[in-house]
């Protein structure tokens, strides 16, 4: 007997490379020995969840018998955007909607175009489906206004009678730099109408630029666009999964049809409604992000390192050599952070921005690692 699993795997599924997660707290205690682990490696949000959807969560563990029900959920968010109901499609975390484009889009012989350093998500899915990832340069690291950035007239060149979905990070993870206002609108009227572009603002929350868009204000001129959000950032609930899709009534239809029944679970849904009432906690979120983010990039410049342009909650440092002894070195003195050689960057690690102390330890980690 000779059965061979891969063999029988679609073309995309066997070429495919999982996920990296960050490595998580209590792996690094277990391997190292070490009680007072600090993760900076997953953008998520240092303050912890938001005490009001925690309570909610512990509220509805009672009904939990029960299948969750979107419609609260949905409303609150089409009250929100200035939307019908029918322009919202919750998602099992973003990666989820991300994935329903991917299935409802995309096929063998069809393909879809982001730009290189773009979220691992959009490979994953778009392989997922054996369709082909047409991936563009990035801006170079020379670029003077956003070395590593999106380089959209690229990607508007790479778009071709297969192309059938365009993702676009805003701002980007794993690099952190962002697109304006006017050349993302440039973009959108140059699109041909036979793709769907997803505006991924996974970061949205935590940028404070006047020429930085918001992508719900477009919605009603394009309707290709796809704009997704999530609970997973500024909201601190990452672990709940909860994320959500706006996009015309016609392109939610679709998303539907491939979406499973109750994707989102009852906990994720009362906690992402009691996050969305939470301002307070969203606005010492980016505050302390922005003030975090500040001192990041001032120190990670002082030691003579170069970082990437960011707007989001992490930060991409060159570490001017091999990035993996660097990130091992700093897991031996309890800080976790991302390296990213997985997205074509060997020399540079993701440091997600934490409070004030866990801002200064990592800075000391960095110190001590790279003067030894
Ligand atoms: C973190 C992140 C998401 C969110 O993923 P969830 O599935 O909602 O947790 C989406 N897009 C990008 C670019 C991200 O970095």
């Amino acid at each position: 007997m000779s059965f061979d699993p891969g063999g029988l795997a679609t073309p995309g599924v066997a070429r495919l490379t999982p996920y990296l997660p960050g490595k998580p707290v209590e792996e690094l205690q277990r391997e190292y020995g070490i009680s007072d682990a600090l993760k900076l490696a997953s953008n998520e949000n240092p303050l912890g969840p938001s005490p009001r959807a925690m309570q909610a969560m512990q509220s509805l563990l009672q009904g939990i018998n029960y299948y969750p029900d979107q419609h609260a959920l949905v409303r609150c968010l089409a009250i929100r955007h200035e939307v019908a109901t029918e322009a919202i499609t919750l998602g099992n975390g973003s990666n989820d909607v991300l994935d329903l484009v991917a299935r409802a889009f995309l096929l063998p012989g069809s393909n879809a175009v982001f730009s290189q350093h773009a979220f691992a998500v959009y490979w994953l899915s778009t392989m997922a489906c054996s369709a082909e990832p047409k991936v563009v340069p990035a801006l170079p690291a020379t670029h003077p206004r956003m070395p590593y950035g999106h380089d959209l007239n690229g990607m508007l060149e790479a778009v071709d009678r297969h192309t059938r979905v365009i993702f676009i990070a805003n701002p980007n993870n794993p690099t952190g730099t962002w697109l304006e206002r006017a050349e993302l609108q440039t973009f959108l009227n140059a699109l041909p109408d036979h793709v769907v572009v997803v505006l991924d603002e996974a970061y949205t929350e935590y940028v404070d630029l006047e020429e930085f868009p918001d992508g719900m204000q477009w919605l009603g001129r394009y309707p290709q666009l796809i704009v997704t959000r999530t609970f997973s950032k500024i909201y601190g609930l990452a672990g709940a999964r909860c994320g959500y899709a706006v996009c015309s009534g016609a392109i939610a239809d679709l998303l539907n049809r491939v979406r499973h029944p109750f994707n989102v679970n009852k906990l994720a849904i009362g906690a992402a409604l009691a996050a969305l009432e939470d301002d307070e906690f969203v606005t010492r979120s980016a505050a302390t992000n922005r003030a975090g983010l500040q001192r990041l990039q001032a120190a990670f410049a002082e030691m003579g390192l170069t970082t990437m342009p960011s707007v989001a909650n992490f930060v991409c440092v060159d570490v001017g050599r091999e990035a993996a002894p660097v990130f091992e070195a700093l897991l031996r003195l309890g800080v976790i952070v991302r390296p990213v050689a997985n997205y074509q960057l060997p020399g540079h690690l993701r440091v997600t921005v934490g409070r004030t102390q866990d801002n200064e330890r990592v800075i000391d980690a960095f110190a001590t690692v790279l003067n030894a």
